[in-house]
C-alpha cells in the first residue's frame, strides 16, 4: 500500500517536472523564433538598403557613361579606362568598377566588346547575352547581374537597357571585391535593427557576405551563431548584383535580453532532474525506513511472545514447588530443600529476566545512567558467580574461575552483575550439559578483561558483530527449544559502553565461544552519581 502511494507521487513529481520542462522548452523556442526574426529582418533591410547603394554608385553610372558614348556616336568605340575614371570623377564618385564592356544591338543582334575582353569572355556575351536580354526585356530601368566562371576566372556581368535607345542593349564585367567599400558604406547609414522598444541602444547584428564564389565581402560584429541568426543564399533574379551571393546574419544571445521580454530562457533541465533525483531519493529512504519500521515491528512481536514464554516458565515451576509445599506433599526434609532450591532458582530467573527486560527498556529510552565508584572488580565477580552457581548446578554445568585476589576499577557493580549474569546464562543456556564454563578477569595495562568462556557450539565468524544487536538471535536457537528474547547481549554492550568498554567474541582454540568485555582503566567521565538518582528500581 506504502509502495503504491510513494510511487504515484514519484509518478506525479515526475509529471510536474516534465509540464516544467516542457513549459521552458517551449518558452524558449518563443524566444529563439524571436532573435532568428530579428536576424532574418535585419538580412533583409541590408540587402535592401545595399542595393540601392551598389545601383546608385556603381552601377547605374557605368551604364549611363556607355549609354551616353552610345549617343554621341552609334556603334562607335567604348569609353577606356582612362575615361571611365575621368567620367567617375566628374560624378564625385571615384573610379568605376567595370572592366569589360559589352554592347548588343537588338535591331541588328550583333555583340560587340570593347578592346582586351578576353576571348572566352566575347565569346560568352555572343553566345549568352542576347538570351539573358530577351529574359528581362520585360523590366525596364532595371540592372540585372549574372555570375560566370570562365576559363577558372569568376565574372560578375552586370546588364541593363540603355536609358536613350531600347534596342540598346548595354552590360560589363566587374569584381565583386571592388565592390566592398560601398557594402561598408550601408553600415554607415545606421543600424540594421531598430532599438529596444524603451529606447536603448540598437542591437548589434552580426553580418557576413560572400559572393557567388565564396569569396568574402563583408564582415562585421561577432562571428555568425547559427543557433541565433539565418543564413541566406541569394537565389531571386530581382536582387540584381546580389544573385548568388550567401548572406549570413545572427544576433548575439545578449540581445535576447532587449529583444525578448524576459531575456532568453535559461534550461531549467538540470534544476528538475536534480528536484527528480532529490524526489526519487527522498521517497526511496521513505520506502528503506517503512521496511525496517515494519522488520522491527515484527521483530517486536517477536520479543514480546518470547519474553511471556521466558517468564512463563519459571512462574509455572515457582508455583508447582510452592503448592507441593503448602500441601505438605514432600516426604523427606530433603524434598523440601529441593523444592525450596528449585523455587529459589526459578525466583532468581525471573528476576534476572526482568532486570534485563528493564535494562533493554531503559536502553531503549536512552534513560540508562550508571553510578561509578572505585570498587574491587574481583569481589563483583565472584558474588555473581556465587549467586548464578545454583542455576548453573541444575544443569550440571560447572563454573571455573580464573581471578586475582583484587583488581580495583571504577564501576558500577549492579551493571558488571547484569553482564556477568547474562553472558553465563547464554554460555549455560547454549552450552553442552555437565561442562565447564570458565570466567576470566585479566587486568591489563590500559584496561581489564572480563571474559566467560564456554564449549558449545560457538558463533560463525559472520554473525560476530550482529549478535550484539537487538533482538538478533541465531537461526539455529530461533527454530530450536531454548527460549530467549534476543536481547541479553545487546544489554551486555550497552552497559560496556556505558563503562567506556568494547565487546566481542572470539573463539577459543579449544573451541566454543569467549565473550570478552573489556573494561578501559579510564572511564568516561559521566555525571554518573548525579544521574543515578533517577534509575529506575
Ligand atoms: P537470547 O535471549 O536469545 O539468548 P542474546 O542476545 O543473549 O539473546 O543472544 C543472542 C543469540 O546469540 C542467541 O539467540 C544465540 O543464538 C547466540 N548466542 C549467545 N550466546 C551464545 C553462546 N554462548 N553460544 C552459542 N550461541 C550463543
Amino acid at each position: 500500500m506504502i509502495a503504491v502511494l510513494i510511487a504515484a507521487a514519484l509518478a506525479l513529481t515526475a509529471f510536474l517536472a516534465w509540464q516544467a520542462q516542457a513549459a521552458a522548452r517551449s518558452h524558449r523556442r518563443a524566444a529563439e523564433g524571436v532573435l532568428h526574426d530579428s536576424a532574418r529582418f535585419a538580412a533583409g533591410e541590408f540587402l535592401r538598403r545595399a542595393r540601392n547603394v551598389v545601383d546608385h554608385y556603381a552601377l547605374f553610372p557605368v551604364i549611363y557613361v556607355l549609354s551616353a558614348q552610345e549617343r554621341a556616336s552609334p556603334g562607335g568605340g567604348f569609353p577606356d579606362r582612362e575615361e571611365l575614371s575621368r567620367a567617375g570623377r566628374r560624378m564625385s564618385l571615384g573610379p568605376l568598377v567595370a572592366k569589360s564592356l559589352f554592347r548588343l544591338n537588338l535591331l541588328t543582334g550583333s555583340v560587340s566588346a570593347s578592346p582586351g575582353t578576353p576571348t572566352e569572355l566575347v565569346q560568352w556575351a555572343g553566345e549568352k547575352l542576347p538570351a539573358l536580354f530577351a529574359e528581362r526585356s520585360a523590366i525596364q530601368g532595371e540592372l540585372r547581374a549574372q555570375p560566370v566562371t570562365l576559363a577558372g576566372n569568376p565574372h560578375e556581368i552586370v546588364y541593363g537597357v540603355s536609358p536613350d535607345a531600347a534596342h540598346i542593349c548595354l552590360a560589363f564585367d566587374l569584381d565583386t571585391r571592388d565592390l566592398a567599400p560601398l557594402f561598408e558604406r550601408v553600415l554607415l547609414d545606421g543600424p540594421l535593427l531598430p532599438g529596444s522598444a524603451d529606447g536603448g541602444p540598437a542591437v548589434p547584428v552580426s553580418l557576413e557576405l560572400a559572393d557567388a564564389w565564396g569569396r568574402v565581402l563583408l564582415r562585421r560584429g561577432d562571428p555568425f551563431n547559427p543557433a541565433f541568426g539565418v543564413e541566406k543564399r541569394v537565389t531571386n533574379l530581382a536582387e540584381g548584383i546580389f544573385l548568388g551571393m550567401t548572406l549570413k546574419t545572427s544576433v548575439p544571445a545578449a540581445a535576447a535580453e532587449r529583444l525578448v521580454i524576459g531575456g532568453l530562457p535559461r534550461s531549467r533541465l538540470p534544476v528538475v532532474l536534480g528536484i527528480l533525483t532529490l524526489a526519487a531519493a527522498l521517497l526511496g529512504a521513505a520506502i528503506v525506513l517503512a521496511r525496517r519500521e515494519r522488520a522491527l515491528a515484527a521483530l517486536r512481536d517477536d520479543f514480546v511472545s518470547a519474553v511471556s514464554h521466558e517468564l512463563r516458565t519459571p512462574l509455572a515451576q515457582i508455583r508447582l514447588f510452592a503448592e507441593t509445599l503448602l500441601l505438605d506433599r514432600t516426604r523427606t526434609p530433603e524434598e523440601r530443600r529441593r523444592s525450596l532450591v528449585i523455587i529459589d532458582q526459578e525466583a532468581r530467573r525471573l528476576t534476572h529476566l526482568v532486570e534485563n527486560t528493564l535494562q533493554f527498556a531503559r536502553a531503549e529510552r536512552g534513560t540508562v545512567a550508571l553510578d561509578l565508584v572505585e570498587d574491587d572488580l574481583s569481589r563483583i565477580v565472584r558474588d555473581a558467580i556465587e549467586a548464578f552457581t545454583p542455576l548453573a548446578d541444575a544443569r550440571g554445568v560447572r563454573i571455573a574461575a580464573k581471578i586475582p585476589p583484587s583488581v580495583a576499577a571504577r564501576v558500577d557493580s549492579a551493571a558488571v552483575r547484569q553482564i556477568l549474569v547474562n553472558l553465563l546464562d547464554n554460555a549455560v543456556k547454549y552450552g553442552p550439559a555437565g561442562r565447564e564454563v570458565l570466567v576470566a578477569l585479566e587486568p591489563g595495562a590500559d584496561s581489564i578483561r572480563l571474559s566467560v568462556e564456554d564449549r558449545g557450539p560457538g558463533i560463525p565468524a559472520a554473525d560476530r558483530e550482529r549478535i550484539w544487536e537487538k533482538f538478533v538471535r541465531l537461526e539455529r536457537d530461533r527454530r530450536a527449544h531454548a527460549g530467549g528474547a534476543g536481547i541479553g547481549l545487546s544489554v551486555v554492550r550497552e552497559l560496556a559502553s556505558l563503562h567506556g568498554g568494547r565487546v566481542h567474541v572470539e573463539e577459543p582454540p579449544a573451541g566454543g565461544s569467549r565473550f570478552v568485555v573489556e573494561f578501559s582503566l579510564a572511564p568516561p567521565a559521566l555525571p554518573a552519581n548525579a544521574l543515578a538518582a533517577r534509575r529506575e528500581a
